[in-house]
């Protein structure tokens, strides 16, 4: 009887002041390399996914890849009584809208909503793209596998959804095969417009653009490696919020970046045999991704992909020249490594949906004072609260402390000039919120 005592009293203090949640690991496992690849090679065998190509086909073109799409979604869903809202999201955009829309084109979104226990309206998405181009980004009937992209990134997010449909969350997980990726971003522009119009509490977005390609230009083979791109700060702060900076700080600290820093950060600790590499970019140099249009009204959103590129694999024409092989087809994916990246979003994923929403009007005050001071308000769900700083110049969140159950504390001895300050809110299982940056000032 003592005996069992011990074991339950051991249990109830590992579950209470653990931040590790052994599900985290299940999920990991959970995740297929096998059925990632058998969905890479059927969006292959549609020939093309090119947005403006044919529609009406069974067997070709991107109208009978979203229609496979959203068949797999509802197998999942069927598979999980019913735990999947699944739909079309879509837009009519009219001949000459920009130089790569040929003719009028209804660019086609699948949307699958895994809908949150606790939190309906809070959505965290993870994306992949639909569709396909050769070297002619207008050339919709050529051969286009787009194995890599972005079959690879269509394929990780359904099976992050076969994977996750197995569990239930507070927070609602959106995941989505977006078009028109290669036409404009035109598929991430219309869901965004589509979040905002419906009021939907985005959390933010996961873009999964190239998860496969391990072999780079650079003639590095790394299968570990990968890269997190986010924007420094949003496009849509005013002019007194970028003033505010010049005296506060906080250029490295947007919402986008908080979201980076909280995938590198639970890789670290989940999936410590990878490398996680933050850009701190919107993107690759003058090169867009479907988080973009998110960004762009205010969200946030990342882009999670390959470290290594290979550009002979990318937007080109299946053809030999010179003795090179050009074309983004099938046996250039390494599924492993697919497998890892959708693991990465499947566990982020479900620990941001596992979380409780972060402190509301998060205030900072010290200034002239030796201790820095932090106030919150508090939000449901959370049973503590847990305060981050680091160094102006390290790119981490590099220490903190849990200061319990409060609305506000004080770091003794601790000094506002010298360090960046964030504050998340945890839950009743350990799953911490994405930090927040202080968005006022107080004195007192
Ligand atoms: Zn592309």
């Amino acid at each position: 009887m003592k005996q069992l005592f011990i074991t339950i009293l051991f249990l109830f203090t590992i579950n209470s002041f653990s931040q590790i949640d052994q599900k985290i690991y299940t999920i990991i496992d959970a995740v297929s390399a096998e059925r990632i690849k058998n969905d890479v090679q059927t969006l292959v065998n549609f020939g093309t996914r090119h947005t403006l190509s044919d529609t009406i086909s069974k067997t070709t073109g991107i109208g009978a890849a979203r229609r496979w799409i959203k068949s797999e979604f509802e197998n999942i869903s069927n598979n999980c009584n019913d735990c999947l809202e699944v739909f079309y999201q879509k837009n009519l955009i009219p001949k000459g809208d920009n130089a790569r829309i040929v003719h009028d084109v209804w660019v086609v979104n699948v949307v699958a909503v895994q809908r949150g226990t606790k939190y309906p309206n809070r959505y965290i998405i993870m994306s992949g793209d639909i569709d396909s181009r050769v070297s002619d980004s207008n050339d919709f009937t050529s051969e286009s596998p787009g194995a890599n992209d972005n079959a690879s990134g269509m394929a990780g997010t359904i099976e992050a959804a076969r994977v996750l449909s197995n569990y239930k969350f507070e927070s609602s997980i959106i995941y989505v095969g977006l078009s028109g990726e290669e036409q404009g971003l035109y598929g991430g522009k219309g869901l965004a417009e589509y979040a905002k119009n419906n009021n939907w509490d985005i959390i933010g977005i996961m873009n999964n653009d190239m998860i496969g390609n391990i072999k780079g230009v650079d003639g590095v083979i790394d299968n570990r490696t990968f890269r997190i791109f986010s924007e420094s700060v949003p496009p849509t702060e005013t002019e007194s919020e970028r003033k505010m900076r010049r005296f506060y700080g906080g250029e490295v600290d947007g919402v986008s970046r908080q979201l980076a820093r909280y995938v590198f950060k639970n890789v670290n600790t989940y999936m410590p045999e990878m490398n996680p590499m933050m850009v701190y970019r919107l993107d690759r140099f003058g090169r867009g991704g479907h988080h973009r249009p998110f960004n762009d009204v205010g969200f946030a959103g990342i882009r999670i992909m390959e470290a290594h590129e290979n550009y002979t694999q990318q937007h080109q024409n299946i053809r030999v020249e010179n003795g090179i092989t050009y074309g983004d087809t099938f046996e250039h994916v390494n599924f492993n490594y697919a497998k890892k990246l959708t693991a990465v979003n499947a566990i982020n994923l479900a620990i941001i949906a596992s979380a409780p929403p972060p402190p509301k009007n998060l205030a900072i005050g010290g200034i002239m004072k030796p201790s820095v001071k932090l106030k919150w308000e508090k939000v449901e769900g959370a049973i503590n609260y847990k305060i981050y700083w680091r160094d102006t110049t390290s790119p981490t969140w590099d220490i903190n402390r849990y200061v319990g159950n409060v609305s506000e504390f004080t770091l003794k001895g601790i000094v506002i000039d010298n360090y960046f300050f964030g504050v998340a809110s945890v839950g009743k299982d350990g799953h911490e919120s994405i930090i927040v940056f202080p968005n006022k000032t107080f004195r007192d």
